[in-house]
């Protein structure tokens, strides 16, 4: 293909800007773009004329058509762009030395494979070599995947398993990704994310936040959950590790968080409940980590000038310590259904198999928890401990018993419903079971920064900062 300007050909779109040169097509491309005409003019006789097609196969035909042209425009573009980089290194501009043209890297775009020529050089103030054109296309941190790809491949592999996200990103897109390398891509993304991520937070926790004028005090909820995933460090290493009796693999927590402002609960058109704006955090790199992004995303949240902070989780011993360590001023609250599962175990070794003595028992307590207070409830247990002979009931019945006088304070239902707060932790128990849904299938294992990677890009999904991962994911050509 000829880079020398000649007259346009093809005209640009109205859109161009008028500060950016238009660019020159060349004669090539318009002798594609005369071709592309013709096949499609071709496949359109052929459809009318073929009484077995639908508008599907026109659909599949005319894509197809398309496809050298765009391959060729992509190429072109991202050769002049690349031409028009000027030699400077993209981290601290320093003019770049030791300059080399001639470069040659292949890249996979939506429309194949693509080889420009870049110019490398050296920066003297940072010590690296540097690529320029590979950061202007946005290139530089991809084992050789258009920017489109590597979203393509990051969406995919964090919303279902490999090999399903590698036939159906073809079959969706056309892009070709065989599982290993699509996965080797997204983690690389994930890797990526995981950077940007610990900018952010760095960002939210030091920022002076512009404080917004607050017509109404708002409420921030915090909820906080753990599941787990099977993770396998030693790969390849299985037999020999079997051999040795050692079983590789093992069980790892993905802790979850959720965070939103009370005022932000709404109702879809059918009058589901919902929550309109929402922060989510996964991440099995330990509850420090967790304190740390949950904190930064409750701040993004509006935390900073929240009037109070409620947490909701249930009786796991860390959520009570985090939430005392992180938000000491928050109210704490114990999911109202974890509390009852507490009631059902007092029962069930109160009563045994008895089931309605069971019933007639537990029915008025759940009512008092939830209408009246715990107090009264505890009262009756503490009596019903108190009358029980020293055995495996009676043991029981004494844990549950400790199990309420230690979260006393966390069971004010009858307040949470005049206020209209949430009494359960539903929310973020959801989100688990979403989690668990792509990230605990069977047979499925991860390995342990492969896992981070992934959940990494499943929250900015959620939190809906996919496009400052993938800036064109939020460029509407349409309104340009
Ligand atoms: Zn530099």
């Amino acid at each position: 293909m000829t880079m020398a300007p000649t007259a346009p050909v093809l005209t640009a779109p109205r859109s161009v800007r008028a500060d950016v040169p238009t660019p020159l097509v060349p004669e090539a491309l318009a002798v594609l773009a005369a071709r592309t005409a013709v096949a499609l003019e071709t496949s359109l006789t052929g459809f009318l004329a073929a009484a077995d097609q639908n508008l599907g196969h026109l659909e599949t035909q005319a894509a197809h058509d398309v496809q050298a042209l765009l391959r060729a425009t992509t190429q072109r573009a991202a050769q002049a762009k690349a031409d028009a980089t000027p030699r400077r290194c993209p981290v601290c501009g320093q003019p770049l030395t030791r300059c080399s043209a001639g470069h040659a890297r292949t890249f996979q775009t939506r429309f194949g494979d693509i080889t420009i020529q870049r110019t490398r050089g050296y920066c003297k103030r940072c010590h690296k070599w540097r690529t320029p054109a590979d950061t202007a296309l946005g290139l530089e941190e991809s084992a050789g995947y258009s920017p489109a790809v590597q979203a393509l491949a990051a969406l995919a592999a964090s919303k279902l398993p490999v090999a399903e996200a590698s036939v159906v990103l073809e079959h969706l897109a056309g892009v070709k990704l065989p599982p290993a390398t699509l996965d080797r891509e997204a983690k690389r993304q994930g890797q990526r994310a995981q950077r940007l991520r610990a900018q952010l937070d760095q960002q939210a926790a030091t920022e002076q936040k512009q404080l917004e004028l607050i017509l109404e005090p708002y409420q921030v909820i915090i909820q906080l959950d753990a599941w787990n995933i099977r993770e396998r460090d030693a790969w390849g290493e299985t037999a020999t590790l079997r051999r040795r009796g050692h079983e590789p693999e093992r069980w790892h927590w993905v802790y979850t968080g959720t965070v939103f402002r009370l005022d932000h609960r709404g109702e879809t058109a059918g009058g589901r409940p919902v929550i309109v704006q929402r922060g989510y955090v996964f991440t099995r790199q330990g509850l420090d980590a967790l304190r740390d992004q949950l904190h930064a995303e409750a701040l993004r949240r509006g935390l900073g000038q929240a009037a109070s902070v409620l947490v909701i989780g249930d009786g796991a011993v860390w959520i009570w310590r985090l939430a005392d360590d992180r938000w000491p001023q928050a109210k704490q609250r114990l999911d109202f259904y974890h509390a009852v599962q507490h009631l059902v175990a007092v029962g069930r070794a109160l009563w045994g198999e008895d089931k309605e003595q069971f019933k007639a028992w537990i029915k008025p307590l759940v009512r008092q928890l939830k209408h009246e207070s715990a107090v009264k409830v505890i009262r009756q247990l503490d009596e019903a401990l108190v009358g029980l002979p020293a055995g495996p009931a009676q043991a029981t019945v004494a844990r549950e018993v400790a199990y309420f006088h230690e979260h006393q304070a966390r069971m004010d239902y009858r307040a949470a419903q005049r206020a209209g707060e949430p009494m359960a932790s539903g929310p973020v128990e959801a989100t688990c079971r979403q989690g668990q849904c792509r990230f605990k299938r069977p047979g499925q294992f991860w390995s342990t920064v492969g896992d981070e990677a992934l959940l990494c890009l499943e929250t900015f999904w959620r939190n809906e900062r996919w496009h400052l991962l993938f800036p064109h994911t939020a460029y509407d050509p349409a309104r340009n």
